[in-house]
């Protein structure tokens, strides 16, 4: 019996703001220094008035345009009742019934709504498990909740919208997004079915920290399911989490009842008035928005010739797909489609892996794209070989100079002159067969005459380094 799964996403992100979602406090919560980005409106002292952090409002709008949603005309906070020991307030500053975005769409999954609230303290449990400390500078961080339709229909689907969110959340420099960090947490919503109209019970998956884990608790989710269902067995409406060792999602707790947050508009915030472009001006945010990954593919399939995974390589990487176009504008040589063929090889494979090797990141490279233009340009034209590229490529890293000064210090060659040594040099071994057995029968001093004999040959012009070693590799 095949089942319909069905899974909706609730995604949690914290964007980069300068200040926190309600007061003037740093938003910093890995400060090393727990409690130290404090104050009294975060930590709710009694008469203290939050005011609204117009940056992360913007910073949401931001994402609904991105999303193609709708952006509310008036949106207002409301209080969300409950106790637990890293919230001071007793209640949390969110958003119920007017979110800032309502809609949109992502890689083919609707959007329920994007809304905006402030993020909890972290309590930190002591290894003896006795006591737990509570650090509150993440209390009253900004945070953005995205909410899908159940249009997902397996774990790699929930992988590849999570990673298009992220991306287009860096597009946006909206935030990091990065899920080691907990900038970015996902829970899933997950349920199968026999046929399209009923649902069946749902189970909630919380605290997925990776790409890789959203998509193997999910598969793993749908396996348990399946099962349960199949000996004829029946789902209990829990909240599972993911163990990484059992790689196995296990139950956390079960949802026997309905929470009620009473919610209620927040009686100390003003409402927003999003049609007002004297606070935010949302058709301004719209014009300014970048190109956002899709588009970007789209174009650099149509205008560089990539095909998908080549296009994909590169906007997954907005830094190198930035540094590609500028690399490949600077293609100074007649065969431009081999420079920007070479520029994209030389970047995915040999940069990427020096990146990766020295643990550079794209920011702090001292290659510029000019530089790596010519460098491809060079190779294009065969004046370097990709083995002679190979070893320019780190030295062009380490100094920053143009290919050309390097090849100049390090005495590194043309293929061209390498060539030209090469056909000399076979054909002086050719012409000295007693010296060749000899320097093979162990005489390490007939290599100095058959030098001797090559740059005779080349009256004199080549580099003795260079034929040496080209020597000793024809004679091995
Ligand atoms: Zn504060």
């Amino acid at each position: 019996m095949a089942y319909i799964p069905t899974i909706g996403l609730e995604i949690h992100i914290e964007p980069k703001t300068k200040t926190k979602m309600f007061c003037g406090c740093a938003n910093d919560p890995f400060k090393a220094k727990p409690n130290a980005n404090v104050c009294p409106i975060c930590l709710a002292h009694p008469g203290t008035l939050p005011t609204i952090n117009k940056e992360a409002v913007e910073a949401t709008i931001k994402l609904g345009l991105a999303l193609n949603g709708k952006i509310a005309d008036l949106s207002h906070f409301d209080r969300k009742s409950y106790f637990y020991p890293d919230l001071p307030k007793g209640y949390q500053i969110s958003q119920y019934k007017s979110p800032l975005v309502e809609g949109g769409m992502l890689k083919d999954v609707r959007i329920t709504r994007v809304h905006l609230e402030e993020d909890t303290g972290k309590l930190l449990h002591a290894k003896d498990k006795k006591s737990s400390n509570v650090d509150l500078n993440r209390a009253g961080v900004p945070l953005m909740e995205l909410v899908t339709e159940p249009d997902i229909k397996n774990g790699k689907q929930a992988m590849e919208f999570a990673k298009e969110l992220q991306l287009t959340l860096r597009y946006l420099r909206v935030s990091n997004a990065d899920m080691e960090k907990g900038e970015m947490r996902v829970e899933a919503n997950i349920s199968i079915s026999k046929d399209k109209k009923t649902l069946g019970t749902k189970v909630e998956i919380k605290n997925l920290n990776s790409f890789k884990i959203v998509g193997d608790a999910i598969n793993d989710e749908i396996k348990r399911q399946e099962k349960l269902l199949g000996r004829g067995d029946k789902i209990v409406q829990e909240t599972r989490g993911w163990d990484e060792k059992k790689q196995k999602t296990v139950s956390q707790r079960s949802k026997e009842e309905a929470h009620d947050y009473r919610y209620f508009p927040e009686p100390d915030l003003p409402e927003l008035d999003l049609t007002d472009p004297n606070y935010i001006d949302t058709e301004l945010l719209f014009r300014e928005l970048p190109e956002l990954p899709q588009a970007k593919r789209d174009r650099f399939k149509s205008e560089y010739g990539l095909n998908e995974k080549q296009a994909d390589t590169l906007v997954a990487e907005p830094r190198a797909a930035e540094f590609y176009e500028q690399a490949v504008s600077e293609c100074k040589t007649e065969d431009a489609k081999k420079c920007s063929s070479l520029i994209y090889n030389y970047l995915t494979s040999d940069l990427f892996g020096l990146l990766k090797e020295k643990n550079i990141s794209f920011e702090d490279l001292k290659i510029n794209p000019e530089n790596f233009a010519d460098l491809a340009a060079l190779a294009s034209k065969g004046e370097l070989s990709s083995r002679m590229v190979k070893d320019i490529l780190p030295k062009m890293a380490e100094t920053g100079e143009d290919p050309r000064a390097i090849m100049d210090k390090e005495g590194i060659e043309q293929v061209s002159d390498e060539d030209a040594i090469l056909k000399v040099i076979q054909k002086v071994i050719g012409e000295n067969e007693q010296a060749v057995k000899d320097y093979k029968g162990g005489n390490e001093n007939t290599l100095k005459f058959l030098i001797g004999q090559t740059m005779k040959e080349l009256k004199g012009q080549g580099n003795p380094q260079r034929i040496q070693k080209i020597l000793k590799k024809e004679l091995s």
